[in-house]
């Protein structure tokens, strides 16, 4: 017999955009794996939930409680998974237990709820149709640069997370890699009481943002004009980077043709000039 192992997403703010589904399944799991037991025991008392056996999830305890979770979705519980906010996986824990379960051959589903990235894009008015997540930029050094200029280099919108008082500092930055008229959107506070959206260049973005580095933000970033013309140095410095960030060859070489449009077939054999 073997049980299931659920995301669950949950509000980034909004009590509100708590599903039906997600509720019936919190109150009717055999345990709920969440960050912090705290708040999400919080959660369930707030939407009127019986309390379930809470299981701490989080950066540090995700690699061992995999084994004991699964074994559990094997002799047939229904494990959910939440984190603090939102969906599970998107710069939040998941991913490392769903990729066990996978292995394992074992039934995972989802019960899809808000996520900032999303919402952030489909209100910043920057094409949505292909667009990239980057999550947190590294938080410095060499790591960051190369991620920066892989950014800046971008054709398609980019999404970004950065925690409050970083954000004129990532604002300077990508000023720096991208240069001031490089249209962008600041998503504050989603759901939220003051929610509200900057939209402007990243010039105007620096002013506006050292007045308002409270709350939660998402950077919604316009992608580079798709650089035909990128030299074969620009297209060497991308691979370097893809390399760096543990990409193998030819997924750096996808990577970079999709980037700058570039054909892939210009972009292999400078990867052969790497190696
Ligand atoms: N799992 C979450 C999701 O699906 O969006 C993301 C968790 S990540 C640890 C937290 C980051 O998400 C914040 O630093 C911020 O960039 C973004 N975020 C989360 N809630 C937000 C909100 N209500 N408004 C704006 N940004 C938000």
């Amino acid at each position: 017999m073997s049980g299931r192992l659920v995301l669950v997403g949950t509000p980034i703010g909004n009590l509100g955009d708590l599903s039906p589904r997600a509720i019936e399944l919190l109150g009717s799991c055999d345990a709920i794996a969440c960050e912090d037991t705290r708040r999400t025991g919080r959660l369930l008392q707030l939407v009127g939930v019986e309390k379930r056996p809470l299981i701490t999830v989080n950066d540090h305890t995700e690699y061992d409680q995999r084994g004991p979770l699964l074994d559990r979705v094997s002799a047939g519980e229904t494990i959910v998974l939440v984190s603090d906010a939102g969906m599970p996986g998107i710069s939040d824990p998941g991913e490392r237990l769903v990729a066990a379960a996978a292995e394992r051959g074992l039934p995972i589903e989802v019960v899809p709820g808000p996520t900032a990235m999303t919402s952030a894009l489909v209100l910043s008015g920057l094409p949505g149709a292909r667009f990239c997540f980057e999550g947190f930029l590294p938080r410095k050094g060499k790591e960051r640069t190369e991620r920066l200029a892989a950014v800046a280099g971008e054709y398609r919108t980019s999404v970004l997370y950065e925690a409050p008082h970083r954000l004129v500092r990532t604002l300077e930055d990508l000023r720096a890699a991208c240069g001031g008229t490089r249209r962008v959107a600041l998503a504050r506070e989603l759901t939220k009481m003051h929610e509200e959206v900057f939209r402007g260049s990243l010039d105007e973005a620096l002013v506006w943002g050292a007045d308002h580095e409270i709350g939660e933000f998402v950077v919604v970033l316009e992608g580079a004009e798709p650089a035909a013309d990128a030299t074969d140095e620009q297209l060497v410095e991308a691979l370097k980077a893809e390399l760096a960030e543990g990409r193998s060859g030819r997924d750096a070489v996808d990577a970079v043709a999709d980037s700058f449009g570039a054909a892939r077939r210009r972009v292999y054999q400078l990867m052969l000039s790497i190696n």
